[in-house]
C-alpha cells in the first residue's frame, strides 16, 4: 500500500495495524500500564500507572521519573505502539482526546498532514513533495482506503459518486485561519480540473491546456489580489468566504463554474493594525508599470504616502508585489478581460488611495468641515467620473430632510471621515463584486445545454471567539453554526436514518447535538432573534445599540429554555452559547455595521458617472425619473432600459448587511442540503506560522470545536462501511470459491450470512440489513487485503 516518488522518498506510507511490529517497543509497552495525563504545557504527557489509590486517585510516573497523583478521570489510556501513524483514526483501540492529538501529532512530524476518517487535514507551513503530477495520477479511481488520506482522495470520491450516483456533490473546508483551507481547496479544484477535462491533443500529440480550466484556476490568483490581505495569523488570509461550482456535462468533463462569495471584510479598506496590510491589490498596483501609474495619476510608489496603507506593513516576507501584480494582469488576460476592462477595476482601487488622502480642516468652532487639500480629492473624482465641485458640496454638506424640506447640513470633520471611510468600502465591494460577476460571466457554463451535475467547494472561515466579539463575528458564528448543523445532520441523522430502513440491531443514540435553539436564536423572527431584532432597530426612527441590547435581553432572557442566550449585567454585551463555545458579544456599533449608511447625494453622483463601469456598479442608487434622462446622466441610451430592469429586479441591493448574509446563508445551505457533501477539517498546528511546530492545546481545541472528535466517536459506535448484498457478493465471493459454485441461486441475504460465516467474522463488526451488509471501520480494508492476496 506504500507509493514510492520518482525522487525516491517514500511520500505515504500506508501504516497497517497487523504489519510488522516494533517487537522492542510492543515489549516495553507491554511491561506497564501506559495512560496519557493533562499537562499545562504539552497539553498531554505520557506516564505509567503506579497505584490505582481509589476510585478518584491514582498515582502515576512521568518519563521523567516524576511521581505525581492525578485524578483518575484525567487519566486516559494510551493505545499500543503500533497504533502510531494510523491514517484512519477510526482504527484506533483507545479513541479518547489525547490518543486523537497524539496520533495526528506523530503523523504531522512525518509529514503526514492529511487523516481520516472525514479528511483532516494540519497545515504544514512547508512545501511537501506531495501536490506532484504523479501523485494525482495515482489518487485516480482508487478506492477509499487503497491510498493515503489525502484532498486528492476527497477530490477523486466527489467525483467518483458524482458520476456513480447521478448527484451533486459538495466538498466543505472549514477551520481557523491560517489553518489551510485555501490551499486545500486549490488542491482540489487543480485535481478536478486536470482529471475531468477533456484531453485535447494537437497535431503533434501533446496536450493542450483547455482554456476554460485555465481560466477557472486563474480566478484564484484574482480572488486573492483582491479578497486577500496579510493578518498576523496568515499572510495570504482571504477576508471573505466563497463556494466555487465546478459544473460538468454529460461526458463528464468540466463545462463551466461558478463563484459566490460572502462577508468580505471591508472595514480593511481603511484601518488595519501595524502587523498586517491591507489588501494585496493597493500594494501590487504600487508596483504598477508606469503607463497605467500615470493614469491611475499614483505618482508616489511608497504606501507610507497613501492615508489607507500608511499604517500598514509595507511588504510581505518573500512576497514581491510588483511580480504578483504581473501575475494578476496575467490572469486577467487568461480571463479574457480587455485592457480597458482591467483599467476600470483598477482605476476603482486608485481612487480609494486617492480618497483615503483627502485632508481636512476644520474652521474656528471645530464643527465645520473644509477641504485641506484639494488634489486628492480632485484625483479621486477624475478616476471616478464624477464633478469635484459637487463632490467637495455632497461630502461637506450633504442633503437632509428637515420636515419636508430639504436642507443642507454642514459636517464636522469627524463626520466627514466617517463618510469618506464609508464610501471608500462600498467602493471597494461594489468593485469586488463586479470582479466577481466579471470571472463568472467567462467561466459560466453558457453552450452546454445538458449537465450532468456540479462539485461544489466551500471555503468558509470556521468559529471565531476573540478577545472582543462583534457583528462581524456573529455572522460567521452563525453560518458555522449552520454548517455544524449540517455536518451533525449527515454524519449523526442521515447515518443511523439508514440503519432504522435497513432494520439493523442498533439503538439510537441522542448526541444532543441539536443546534438549532442556537440558529433560532440568531435568526428567528417570531419571537426576534438577534438579526431581526438589530433589523427592526435599524428601521426605527432614532433606534440605538443600547436600545437593541435592551429589546434582546427583555426577549430572550425569559424566552430561551434551552439556555442559548445569557445577558450581562452592566455591560454592553450579551452571550451565545455556540456548539464551539460561549462567545461575549459587544454590542457597539452595531446599527452603523450592520446599516452600513451611505452618503446618498454622493452614490447618486456615482450613479451618474461618465465611466460606465463605475454608473453600473451604482446604478441601484439612481432614481426612477433619473433612468428617463438617461443622457444627461452621461449614460449612454441603450443600456438605460437594462438598469431600469435591473434597478426593480434588485431592489434587494438596500437590504442591511445581516438581512442580506441571512438570504445568502440561507440559500447556500438549501444549495448544500440538496448535496452529497464531503467535510474537510483544516487544523492549525501553531499561532506562529512556523513549519514542524505542533502545540497540542491548540489542536485539541479546534478538534473539539469543529465536531472531529464527535465525529470520530460516532464511527466507531456504527457502521461507516456498506455494500448492497449483490455487490458484496461479486466482490468477496472469491474469498470463498466454494460457496460461488454450489449456491448461485440462494437469496442476496442468505449468500451474505454465509460468506461472511466462513470468513469468521467477528459478528459484532458486521450488521446485515435488508439489503446491504453493514461493516464497522477497517472491516472492509482487511477484506480487501486477503482479496488481493487471493488475486
Ligand atoms: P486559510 O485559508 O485557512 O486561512 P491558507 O490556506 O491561506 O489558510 O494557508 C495559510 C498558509 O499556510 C498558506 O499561505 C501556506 O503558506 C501555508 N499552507 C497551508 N496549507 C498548506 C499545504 N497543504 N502545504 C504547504 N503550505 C500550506
Ligand atoms: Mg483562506
Amino acid at each position: 500500500g506504500s507509493f514510492v516518488h520518482s525522487h525516491g522518498t517514500k511520500v505515504f506510507i500506508k501504516s497497517r495495524l497487523d504489519g510488522v511490529l516494533d517487537a522492542v517497543a510492543q515489549a516495553r509497552f507491554n511491561e506497564k500500564r501506559w495512560v496519557w495525563i493533562p499537562d499545562p504545557e504539552m497539553g498531554y504527557a505520557r506516564a505509567h500507572v503506579l497505584n490505582e489509590l481509589s476510585k478518584q486517585d491514582t498515582e502515576v510516573e512521568l518519563e521523567s521519573g516524576q511521581v505525581k497523583i492525578v485524578q483518575t478521570k484525567d487519566v486516559f489510556a494510551m493505545n499500543p505502539p503500533q497504533f502510531d501513524m494510523a491514517e484512519d483514526m477510526a482504527e484506533l483501540t483507545q479513541l479518547n482526546e489525547p490518543c486523537v492529538v497524539h496520533n495526528l501529532t506523530v503523523r504531522f512530524r512525518a509529514n503526514q498532514i492529511y487523516s481520516g476518517l472525514f479528511l483532516v487535514a494540519v497545515n504544514p507551513y512547508r512545501q511537501l513533495p506531495i501536490y506532484s503530477d504523479e501523485c494525482m495520477q495515482s489518487y485516480k479511481g482508487r478506492r477509499r482506503g487503497e491510498l493515503s488520506p489525502h484532498i486528492y482522495a476527497v477530490a477523486d470520491q466527489a467525483y467518483h459518486d458524482m458520476l456513480h450516483d447521478k448527484e451533486n456533490q459538495s466538498i466543505l473546508i472549514t477551520g481557523e485561519s491560517g489553518a489551510g483551507k485555501t490551499e486545500n481547496t486549490k488542491v482540489a479544484i487543480q485535481y478536478l480540473t486536470t482529471m475531468a477535462s477533456k484531453r485535447i491533443l494537437n497535431k503533434n500529440g501533446t496536450v493542450l491546456v483547455n482554456q476554460l480550466e485555465q481560466q477557472i484556476l486563474q480566478a484564484n490568483p484574482i480572488l486573492e489580489s483582491f479578497g486577500n490581505a496579510q493578518t498576523i495569523r496568515n499572510n495570504n488570509s482571504s477576508r471573505f468566504g466563497k463556494f466555487i461550482r465546478i459544473e460538468f456535462n454529460m461526458q463528464a468533463h468540466i463545462c463551466g463554474a461558478n463563484i459566490e462569495w460572502y462577508l468580505l471584510e471591508k472595514s480593511r479598506v481603511h484601518s488595519q493594525s501595524s502587523k498586517e496590510r491591507n489588501y494585496h491589490i493597493f500594494y501590487q498596483l504600487l508596483n504598477a508599470d508606469k503607463a497605467m501609474k500615470e493614469e491611475l495619476l499614483l505618482n508616489d510608489d511608497h504606501a507610507s504616502q497613501y492615508g489607507f496603507l500608511k499604517d500598514s506593513q509595507p511588504t510581505i516576507e518573500d512576497v514581491d508585489d510588483a511580480k504578483e501584480y504581473e501575475n494578476l494582469i496575467n490572469a486577467m488576460h487568461i480571463m479574457g478581460l480587455k485592457k480597458d476592462e482591467i483599467r476600470d477595476f483598477l482605476r476603482m482601487v486608485a481612487a480609494v488611495l486617492h480618497l483615503g488622502n483627502i485632508a481636512l480642516t476644520a474652521d474656528y468652532s471645530g464643527e465645520r468641515a473644509d477641504v485641506r487639500d484639494f488634489s486628492a480629492l480632485e484625483r479621486t473624482c477624475h478616476l471616478l467620473g464624477i464633478p469635484a465641485q459637487e463632490f467637495k458640496k455632497s461630502l461637506l454638506t450633504p442633503r437632509i430632510k428637515a420636515g419636508r424640506d430639504w436642507v443642507n447640513q454642514a459636517k464636522s470633520p469627524a463626520q466627514v471621515m466617517a463618510s469618506v471611510d464609508a464610501l471608500a468600502k462600498t467602493i471597494y465591494e461594489r468593485n469586488f463584486g463586479g470582479l466577481v460577476d466579471r470571472i463568472n460571466r467567462a467561466i459560466d457554463c453558457q453552450k452546454t445545454t445538458s449537465k450532468m451535475g456540479f462539485i461544489g467547494v466551500l471555503d468558509i472561515a470556521g468559529f471565531e471567539i476573540f478577545e472582543v466579539n462583534s457583528f462581524e463575528q456573529l455572522c460567521i458564528n452563525y453560518t458555522n453554526e449552520k454548517l455544524q448543523q449540517f455536518f451533525n445532520h449527515n454524519m449523526f441523522v442521515l447515518e443511523q436514518e439508514e440503519y432504522k430502513k435497513e432494520r439493523i440491531e442498533w439503538s439510537f443514540i441522542d448526541f444532543g447535538l441539536d443546534l438549532q435553539p442556537t440558529i433560532d436564536l440568531i435568526e428567528k423572527t417570531n419571537p426576534v432573534g438577534i438579526l431581526s431584532c438589530l433589523e427592526e432597530e435599524c428601521v426605527a426612527p432614532r433606534g440605538t445599540d443600547k436600545r437593541f441590547l435592551e429589546k434582546l435581553n427583555s426577549t430572550w432572557v425569559s424566552d430561551d429554555p434551552e439556555g442559548k442566550y445569557k445577558s450581562i449585567r452592566f455591560k454592553e454585551s450579551f452571550t451565545v452559547k455556540h456548539y464551539a463555545g460561549q462567545v461575549e458579544y459587544s454590542t457597539a456599533g452595531w446599527i452603523n455595521k450592520n446599516k452600513d449608511p451611505l452618503n446618498e447625494d454622493i452614490t447618486r453622483l456615482l450613479a451618474r458617472s461618465t465611466n460606465r463601469h463605475v454608473a453600473t456598479l451604482f446604478e441601484d442608487y439612481l432614481t426612477e425619473t433619473e433612468h428617463q434622462i438617461p443622457n444627461e446622466s452621461g449614460l449612454p441610451t441603450s443600456s438605460s432600459t437594462f438598469s431600469l430592469m435591473k434597478l426593480r429586479k434588485g431592489g434587494g441591493s438596500f437590504r442591511t448587511v445581516g438581512q442580506r448574509h441571512k438570504q445568502q446563508l440561507l440559500s447556500l445551505m438549501n444549495t448544500l442540503y440538496l448535496t452529497h457533501p464531503h467535510f474537510v477539517r483544516c487544523i492549525l498546528p501553531n499561532g506562529r506560522k512556523h513549519a514542524g511546530e505542533i502545540q497540542a492545546l491548540l489542536v485539541l481545541d479546534q478538534l473539539r470545536c469543529n465536531g472531529v472528535l464527535e465525529g470520530i466517536r460516532i464511527c466507531r459506535k456504527g457502521f461507516p462501511n456498506r455494500l448492497v448484498f449483490a455487490d458484496f457478493r461479486k466482490r468477496y465471493e472469491i474469498l470463498c470459491p466454494r460457496q460461488a459454485s454450489t449456491n448461485c441461486f440462494v437469496d442476496g441475504r442468505s449468500a451474505c450470512q454465509t460468506l461472511l460465516d466462513s470468513l469468521a467474522l467477528d459478528s459484532e463488526k458486521y450488521r446485515i440489513g435488508n439489503t446491504k451488509v453493514f461493516f464497522k471501520a477497517t472491516v472492509l480494508a482487511e477484506l480487501e487485503e486477503i482479496r488481493d492476496r487471493k488475486l
